[in-house]
C-alpha cells in the first residue's frame, strides 16, 4: 500500500514552535527529507531508525534539485513508507511545497499538509514588532528579495503595497532591497529592522531607518537567515521587545 506523504512547516526554528501535529507526523516516520534549516532536536523527534535525508545538501554534492526531492518522495511512498518533507517555517511561504503537492497529486501520492509557523510573522513577532497595530498598520505584505533562479524580485512594485512590508531572503543583499524600498515610495527614515536567526538562542536584531539599516546591519554583522521588517510597527520593538531578549540582541539605536 502506498504511504502518505507529510508536507510539515517545521516553524521558524525553536522546536517549541513546531506544531503537536508536526510532532505526531514526525514520530511516525519512516523518511524524513529536510531542509538545512530544520535543527537536530526537531528532527530527533523521528525515530532513530527513521531514514535522514538533507535535501540542501546532499554528501560531496550540491544541493538536491527539486525534481530529484519530488522523485525521492513518491518512491519512497509507493515503498509503503511514511515520509515527512520538513521545512523550515511555513511549508507554503516560499518553500516549494505548492510544486511538491502538486508533484505528489500526479503521482496520485496521498499527501497531508501541516502548516507551520512562519518566520514572515514569528521573526517580527519574536523582536517585538506587531505587523498590525492599530493606528499604525492595517496590513502587512509580504515578499521575497529574491525570485527562483537566483534574481531579484521586484520590490519598487510593491514598496507601498501595505503599512508594513516583510521581506524574506533579504541578508543577502540587504542595501539593494532597502534602496528598491526608498526608489518604489517609502520614506528613507521609515522604521526599519532585521531579525536574523529569530527564536533561535542566536537570535538577533537590528533596529534603524531604511536608508541606515543595511550599514548598521552589516556593522552588527547580520548573517542569514534574517527577515526585513519596514513600516511604523518597527518603533514599538524598542518597548516590546523583552529585556532579555533587547540584551542579547544588541540592538542598534532605534530611529526617534
Ligand atoms: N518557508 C519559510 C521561508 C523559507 S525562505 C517560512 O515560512 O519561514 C527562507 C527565508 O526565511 C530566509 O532567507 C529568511 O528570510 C527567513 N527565515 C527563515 N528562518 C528564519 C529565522 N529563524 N529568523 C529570521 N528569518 C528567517
Amino acid at each position: 500500500m502506498t504511504g502518505t506523504v507529510f508536507l510539515v512547516g517545521a516553524g521558524p526554528g525553536d522546536p517549541g514552535l513546531l506544531t503537536l501535529r508536526g510532532a505526531d507526523a514526525l514520530r511516525q516516520a519512516d523518511v524524513v527529507v529536510h531542509d538545512r534549516l530544520v535543527g537536530e532536536e526537531i528532527l530527533d523527534m523521528a525515530p532513530l531508525w527513521a531514514e535522514r535525508i538533507d535535501a540542501g545538501k546532499a554528501p560531496g554534492r550540491c544541493p538536491i534539485g527539486q525534481d530529484e526531492i519530488n522523485s525521492i518522495l513518491v518512491d519512497r511512498a509507493r515503498a509503503g513508507l511514511t515520509v515527512v518533507r520538513l521545512k523550515g517555517g511555513d511549508p507554503f511561504v516560499f518553500g516549494r511545497g505548492g510544486e511538491e503537492a502538486l508533484a505528489l497529486l500526479e503521482a496520485d501520492v496521498p499527501f497531508e499538509i501541516v502548516p507551520g509557523v512562519t518566520s514572515a510573522v514569528a521573526a517580527p513577532a519574536a523582536a517585538g514588532i506587531p505587523l498590525t497595530h492599530r493606528g499604525l498598520s492595517g496590513g502587512f505584505t509580504v515578499l521575497t528579495a529574491r525570485l527562483a533562479g537566483g534574481s531579484n524580485n521586484d520590490l519598487r512594485r510593491s514598496a507601498t503595497a501595505s503599512d508594513t512590508i516583510v521581506v524574506l531572503m533579504a541578508a543577502g543583499a540587504l542595501d539593494l532591497a532597502c534602496a528598491e524600498l526608498i526608489a518604489g515610495g517609502r520614506a528613507s527614515d521609515d522604521p526599519a529592522a532585521v531579525v536574523s536567526s529569530a527564536t533561535t538562542a542566536g537570535q538577533r536584531s537590528v533596529v534603524s531607518t531604511l536608508a541606515e539599516l543595511p550599514a548598521a546591519a552589516a556593522a552588527a554583522g547580520i548573517r542569514a537567515p534574517a527577515t526585513l521588517v519596514v513600516g511604523p510597527v518597527v518603533r514599538l520593538a524598542v518597548s516590546i521587545g523583552t529585556p532579555a531578549r533587547r540584551a542579547a540582541d544588541q540592538s542598534v539605536a532605534a530611529p526617534s
